[in-house]
């Protein structure tokens, strides 16, 4: 076996060794991603030779990744051993933090959540009260989850505001105040002796449904998230695409009017999110129940003394019509936007997320009309615009496929293999390319 094989692969950067571990990252996807169930599929589909696939795959069970289950059924030969990732080798702390609330979730190395939890929360408390709360949280269910396996793998963190991705720390969140440079990574680092991530809450949207969601076999989307503002994460060519320093897709602070008295607060005039986001649809929404304009929305404004944008969602699913028309306004913006990212971009799949878009068809509707109606044709012919599949889970799920896709990449791991596990080795963040 290739037992002590690890030195020179860790320090070379050009001899054959370096090859070894591109292999092992390759084959050990394969198999943990579950595209390659035996050694014969990781030939077929790796195009490598049976005998780097035997020495890979021994390797990896050697280590304790892989491990091999009863032979599969016969197909008249010798009957193959079915290969599976060894997911609960170590688990993962993940949580989603929104402008108004903290989903926290405890994972296994493939994703699966072992313990979920999510409450209401003000992201504007700053970051050590939202962040004892989500240490708290992870308290609560480390110790509630019953068979929770090995060690602590890897911290996952979602934020509501551009983060800088190789830093982990969020850069002039707009929502955020008491954020800007706060040391998101260094703090869970050394509260949990892991490695930590941390990034935009619709970069980790993204990764959520491309890992697990409607996005499943598409590499060229867009996730769009209407929340409080509206974002996109971007999947090109099969990756999740940051940008240069980690802010691709900021698409609500696109200027769309030229209206002095539209004013983001980005600072900016006329940006898109100050006209469709959450915030917007609330504000307006409010406004018409005050002006009486719209019967839904006052009675929401008397309950609970605000209207919210999900109570303007709700009211045009009862077909208020006011609450539609503001709808249809937010979503031809937001349509009209996304129709130039088309052009740009010519993504197979554009996936619509974000509380708004979960109740109803009205804001969908519209988005889909104008997109269709305004792209060039080649590159709508095969575009679908659904909505997000995975609710209110896509953001831990992403967390935690964002933690797990960074352990496994080649750098990170060329660190931890020869130790076992990342559990410890906190600096293995500093490795990972982004
Ligand atoms: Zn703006």
């Amino acid at each position: 076996m290739l037992n002590g094989d690890i030195g020179p692969i860790v320090s070379s950067m050009t001899s054959p060794a370096e090859e070894t571990l591109d292999t092992l990252v390759l084959v050990l996807d394969e198999i943990r991603l579950g595209r390659s169930r035996s050694r014969s599929e990781l030939a077929s589909r790796t195009g490598l030779s049976r005998a780097v696939i035997a020495q890979r795959v021994g390797e990896l069970v050697d280590r304790g990744l892989v491990i091999e289950g009863d032979p599969g059924p016969s197909t008249g030969g010798r009957p193959a051993r079915q290969l599976a990732f060894h997911a609960v080798a170590g688990h993962v702390l993940v949580a989603d933090l929104g402008a108004t609330s903290i989903d926290v979730a405890v994972t296994g190395l493939d994703g699966r959540i072992l313990a979920h939890r999510d409450e209401p929360a003000d992201i504007g408390d700053g970051p050590e009260r939202c962040l004892a709360r989500v240490e708290e949280l992870f308290e609560q269910l480390t110790s509630t989850t019953r068979g929770l396996p090995g060690q602590v793998w890897g911290v996952g963190i979602g934020v509501p505001g551009p983060v800088e991705f190789r830093t982990g720390r969020p850069i002039s969140p707009p929502i955020m105040p008491g954020w800007d440079g706060y040391p998101l990574r260094e703090r869970f680092a050394a509260h949990y002796d892991a490695p930590v991530w941390v990034d935009n809450d619709v970069n980790i949207l993204a990764l959520g449904e491309w890992r697990s969601g409607v996005a499943v076999g598409h590499d060229n989307v867009v996730v769009i998230k209407i929340g409080t503002g509206i974002g996109a994460g971007i999947i090109s060519d099969g990756r999740l695409h940051r940008g240069a320093q980690g802010s691709a897709g900021d698409v609500g602070h696109i200027q769309v009017v030229d209206d002095a008295a539209v004013i983001c607060r980005c600072g900016n005039i006329g940006c898109l999110e100050a006209l469709a986001g959450g915030a917007a649809l609330a504000r307006d929404g409010e406004a018409a129940a005050r002006a009486g304009r719209s019967e839904r929305l006052a009675s929401a404004l008397d309950q609970h003394g605000r209207v919210t944008a999900e109570d303007v969602a709700r009211a045009a699913s009862f077909g208020d019509p006011l609450a539609v028309a503001l709808l249809q306004a937010a979503g031809r913006r937001v349509g009209l936007m996304l129709a130039s990212v088309v052009n740009f971009f010519n993504p197979s799949l554009i996936v619509i997320g974000g509380g708004v878009a979960q109740s109803g068809d009205t804001l969908l509707a519209a988005i889909r009309e104008a997109v269709y109606r305004r792209s060039l044709p080649l590159a709508t012919r095969e575009l679908l615009i659904q909505r997000s599949s995975l609710g209110g889970l896509a953001g831990v799920i992403g967390a935690s496929a964002m933690v797990v896709d960074q352990l496994f990449s080649r750098e990170p791991m060329s660190r931890w293999l020869a130790v076992g596990g990342p559990a410890g080795m906190p600096e293995v963040a500093l490795a990972a390319a982004g």
